[in-house]
């Protein structure tokens, strides 16, 4: 075992005791996840791959989707226009607010639910279908391999997803969304429901961290300029109402999602991804959280450090 993957097999036993958090329990197939699967993935600049723990274990991307997908919208409209329907500030509320603009029902910035649902939105195709193929088209380049939906989890979301359809309502009556909310919420549930593993996502955060340029195809995913917004927006509001905390404890542009995973991107130098289902009251995973704040502090990757 190389330095590397010592170091991150220490990481995952250090936190493997922290028992507090439980599942995402209101999409009910996000429920059943077994709360003690545990697992860690870096990839670095030569695409070399480090994985421990359950690192085939497959969960739901959920609200890891959302940089991505704001990654295309960017792809296809530039970024005035996904800026003008989508707001760029942290809310410092929870992930599924029901918090909008006053005048314009703009959100307050695409990684929250509401911002998500009209990024989601802006992406083109004629119908769900089409729209959903053009997103896991685009997962699958940063993954680096073919990802596919989970239709059990998709059906559980579409089936208790009134809140995010009721926040399409609101912005389509804002003229924020200006397709159907059936098309939005649709295809931002079957985004969610993409499955990976942690080290698809460490791939997809690496792809990021290399401006766009995937390290373990050397397939230019996205521009260097989308990669950087996409960052930009993760560092400020990619953990929700603990997007501050983190920014101080761990310093790097990330990401969470309701299915328990993270992923941490240290520009030009590596992508992490941690699972663990279990979630603290914000919605993020209590042990990826932990994990990935004893890699930083040990690593001295905190952006504002003088490296
Ligand atoms: N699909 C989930 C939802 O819309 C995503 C939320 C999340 O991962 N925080 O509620």
């Amino acid at each position: 075992m190389d330095t590397i993957t010592e170091l991150l097999r220490g990481a995952l036993e250090e936190v493997r005791s922290l028992g507090d958090g439980a599942t995402a329990s209101y999409i009910p197939e996000l429920a059943q996840a077994d709360p003690e699967r545990l697992a860690l993935s870096v990839v670095g600049p030569r695409g070399r791959v480090r994985s421990v723990g359950d690192e085939d274990a497959e969960f739901t991307i959920q609200s890891m989707s959302k940089p991505f997908v704001l990654a295309l919208a960017l792809v296809e409209h530039g970024r005035d226009a996904v800026f003008a329907k989508v707001g760029a500030e942290p809310s410092g509320e929870p992930f599924n607010a029901i918090s909008l603009e006053a005048d314009t029902g703009r959100p307050a910035n695409p990684l929250i639910n509401a911002g998500a649902i009209a990024t989601t939105a802006l992406i083109g195709g004629d119908d769900v279908d089409a729209r959903t193929a053009r997103i896991v088209e685009l997962l699958s380049a940063f993954a680096g391999r073919s990802l596919w939906i989970d239709e059990s989890v998709y059906a559980s979301e579409s089936s208790t997803g009134d809140r995010n359809r009721a926040l399409a309502h609101l912005m389509r009556s804002y003229g924020v969304i200006d397709v159907s909310v059936d098309l939005a919420v649709e295809t931002y549930f079957r985004q969610c429901s993409a499955l990976v593993t942690v080290r698809d996502l460490a791939v997809m955060a690496s792809t990021l961290a290399f401006g766009g340029w995937n390290p373990v195809t050397g397939e230019r995913v996205v521009g260097e300029s989308v990669a950087r917004d996409v960052l930009s927006i993760m560092a400020s509001c990619g953990m929700y109402d603990y997007s501050g905390q983190w920014m101080l404890r761990v310093g790097l542009p990330a990401k969470s999602g309701v299915s328990g995973g993270i992923i941490a991107v240290a520009p030009s130098q590596f992508g992490v991804a941690a699972f663990s289902p279990r979630l603290d009251e914000h919605g993020n995973s209590v042990r990826a959280v932990a994990i990935v704040e004893q890699l930083s502090e040990r690593l001295g990757m905190h952006l504002l450090e003088p490296h």
